[in-house]
């Protein structure tokens, strides 16, 4: 249980490799824990909000 590897608490991102992006980009961290690939998740947001343009709705509900 001491080897687990975690990442620090104030690293919010992390260079590690990504097969979909065929190289090293920076990954978010969740908790400690390896979260999505930036660049994939800002394409996917990017679709996201070319398909529904009610993303500034939703993060005033978020910021609220
Ligand atoms: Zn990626």
């Amino acid at each position: 249980v001491k080897a687990r590897h975690h990442y620090t608490r104030n690293t919010v991102s992390a260079a590690l490799y990504c097969k979909k992006c065929g190289q090293e980009t920076q990954h978010r961290i969740d908790g400690g824990r390896k979260g999505p690939c930036l660049p994939c998740m800002a394409r996917l947001e990017a679709n996201a909000a070319n398909r529904e343009p009610e993303t500034e709705e939703r993060q005033e509900v978020l910021f609220a």
